[in-house]
């Protein structure tokens, strides 16, 4: 075992799941922070444990062919961007790994079946600048001065900054305004560590097709002093639509509260996904319109959720026939995409307010054949099957038996009783979206062994930057009568 402070040699040979770089002396694992694959490191050990140990970079004595110069100059600090040293076409390798190796190891999907089904994951051709939403925590420097930024690592210490390279430039400007306005009129930074000052955070939403800003001051109180003045100035950037406070008194780390306060503009903007044909290249000439609300979901990165969700309505093989069921729903994303190819699309999603919204977003876009439920997918889906088999429908009289089922669940997965329930219905094809791989693999397993066929996996980097993936994965039933193949096109020339 090696002892804390001892300094090694180590040539880094593959990345961490949150990053860090990994290397091998005598047999021994080291998990080497700020190290990237390719790099011959001089390593000092932090935490030594029996068969492995952590360390940081000591010295690069030869820095991997692949290691890029990050263009953030608090990256370090920060740590949102994990892999921002990594060149982003080894980014992408990665991140494949990442999911291969899960659904080998935990899935148990055999390499030949693997190299059948897997197609090259979807990266972007500028993989910064991508995040629709930022949420800037408000701190008091120890002159007493307002300070926005970062959070340091996993502190509460603000690195001063108003310009993430994940997020919009104009970012920045609504924060130079906000800082401007407080300085002006003698308003405080709030300081959690004494529950004084009023701006807690500052949120920044754009709808990318749109343009339209939503800018909110979430305040530790009831009225925000001379907000006339911080309309003036926020009113004064382009494309702004939307200027509001929420307020949250509460000692908490929830960001948001509840009671939010229109100063100026519309309370919501709009942002519109178009659907790609299954190439991903080319546009199929519809797009979805979704109203975004200060509190409502909504995906962070549009243009890669694009790619995401055309792909799962190209893994559905819809063909105007079909039922669909989208479980894990949100305010409706992808069962909006689904309806114009399906004959009826229902949503089910525990959050009662993400269904109000995407009720409103069917009317928006005049959608009639997609209905949504509020309820836990584990509870809702065995009570309408339990329900039809003895011949009472009950409160879901009406709803008509999946052909195909969408899942995008939260990291945890999906829960035991929502898969028994799937393989009970049986519908003819499964589409899971899959934020985790490895929670991803397991429901795999369990849906594999009851019956149903791995036909595609395609991972799509809605984070770049990020050790974050997301999946998309296509199972259809064995049985005769419903292997209903569908051919899915993988185009060249995409991106990544
Ligand atoms: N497909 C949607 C949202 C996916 S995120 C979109 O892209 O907008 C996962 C969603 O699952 C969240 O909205 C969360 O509120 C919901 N959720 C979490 N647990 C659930 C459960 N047990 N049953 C139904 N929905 C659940």
């Amino acid at each position: 075992m090696y002892q804390k402070n001892e300094l090694l040699t180590v040539t880094i040979t593959d990345i961490g799941s949150d990053g860090e770089g990994i290397g091998k002396s005598d047999g021994y694992t080291l998990f080497v922070k700020d190290a990237v694959v390719g790099d011959v490191v001089r390593a000092r050990i932090t935490k030594p444990k029996k068969n492995y140990a952590y360390a940081r970079v000591e010295e690069i004595i030869t820095s991997s062919p692949f290691r890029v110069a990050p263009p953030c100059s608090v990256y370090r600090q920060c740590g949102g961007c994990q892999l921002q040293p990594l060149a982003y076409e080894q980014q992408l390798q990665y991140k494949e790994r990442k999911v291969r190796g899960n659904l080998q190891r935990i899935g148990g999907f055999d390499e030949a079946l693997l190299d059948r089904v897997t197609a090259p994951i979807v990266g972007m051709d500028e993989p910064y600048r991508y995040r629709n939403k930022a949420q800037y925590p408000f701190g008091v420097t120890r002159e007493g001065n307002p300070v926005t930024g970062f959070y340091a690592g996993r502190t509460h210490t603000i690195i001063s900054g108003t310009d993430c390279l994940l997020g919009i430039p104009e970012n920045r400007e609504v924060l130079e305004a906000v800082l401007a306005y407080m300085n002006e009129n003698h308003v405080k930074a709030y300081d959690e560590t004494n529950g004084n000052g009023l701006i807690r955070h500052v949120l920044i939403r754009k709808g990318f097709s749109s343009e339209q800003i939503m800018v909110c001051a979430v305040i530790n109180g009831k009225e925000l002093p001379h907000a006339e003045r911080l309309v003036e100035k926020l009113k004064a950037i382009k494309n702004m639509t939307s200027v509001s406070y929420c307020i949250n008194m509460d000692n908490t780390n929830v960001i948001m509260g509840t009671e939010v306060v229109s100063l100026w503009g519309e309370p919501a903007i709009t942002d519109s996904i178009r659907i790609y044909k299954e190439n991903l290249c080319e546009f199929d000439g519809r797009e979805v319109t979704f109203c975004i609300s200060l509190l409502s979901f909504y995906q962070v990165n549009p243009r890669q959720t694009e790619k995401l969700y055309s792909l799962a309505l190209a893994y559905a093989g819809l063909t105007g026939k079909e039922t669909v069921w989208d479980l894990y729903c949100g305010i409706g994303t992808i069962s909006l995409f689904l309806a114009g190819d399906a004959k009826q699309v229902y949503g089910v999603e525990v959050v009662p307010q993400a269904i109000e919204d995407a009720r409103e977003n069917a009317r928006r876009n005049g959608i009639q054949n997609a209905e949504f439920f509020v309820g836990k997918a584990e509870e809702v889906l065995p009570r309408f099957y339990k329900g039809s088999a003895a011949g009472n429908v009950g409160e879901h009289y009406g709803m008509r038996h999946p052909d195909v089922i969408v899942v995008d669940p939260p990291r945890k997965g999906c829960d035991a009783a929502c898969l028994e329930t799937m393989l009970a219905m049986a519908p003819k094809r499964i589409v899971y979206v899959s934020c985790d791989s490895a929670t991803l693999a397991r429901d795999l397993r369990i849906l594999a062994d009851g019956g149903y066929e791995l036909k595609r996996v395609r991972a799509v980097d809605m984070f770049p930057q990020t050790v974050h993936v997301e999946t998309v994965v296509l199972l259809s039933h064995k049985t005769p009568d419903s292997t209903v193949d569908i051919t899915v096109e993988f185009g060249e020339g995409e991106e990544g």
